[in-house]
């Protein structure tokens, strides 16, 4: 099973080899506010997946250990890149097209959520990420 995707203009494409990851639901302050409101992404191991068109994306350092990655053209949010240590990536379930095939599983640092939504799906809720 091959899963595709891309930012909305389509200079960045990717390919994830296999099933994609639970994604997680994240309501910190930083995914909030690089998002646009909470940030769903897929924990996907680095040799699963291809990028093309790499050149178009652009990275943001938001903290000492995490780069987020977005198309520089039309500005898609991209990627969550831990340290390069560790062998997965956070890829954005928006970028995805056609179905997943895969269901959120948690929602994490609910602490720091917006006050105008609530969390009503019934899914596990932590206040940081679970190790
Ligand atoms: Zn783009």
């Amino acid at each position: 099973m091959v899963h595709h995707g891309s930012c909305l203009c389509g200079a960045v494409t990717l390919q994830v080899d296999g099933d994609i990851p639970a994604p997680d639901a994240c309501h910190c302050t930083a995914c909030r506010k690089t998002s646009g409101h909470y940030f769903v992404s897929t924990d996907v191991k680095r040799a699963a997946l291809t990028v093309i068109g790499a050149e178009q994306v652009s990275w943001y350092q938001s903290s000492e250990k995490v780069r987020r990655g977005f198309c520089r053209i039309c500005g898609s949010t991209l990627f969550w890149d831990p340290p390069a240590h560790i062998d997965w990536i956070g890829v954005a379930m928006g970028v995805f097209d056609g179905p997943s095939g895969t269901q959120m599983h948690i929602h994490i640092y609910v602490s720091e959520k917006g006050d105008y939504y609530q969390i009503t799906d019934g899914l596990p809720q932590a206040d940081t990420t679970p190790q």
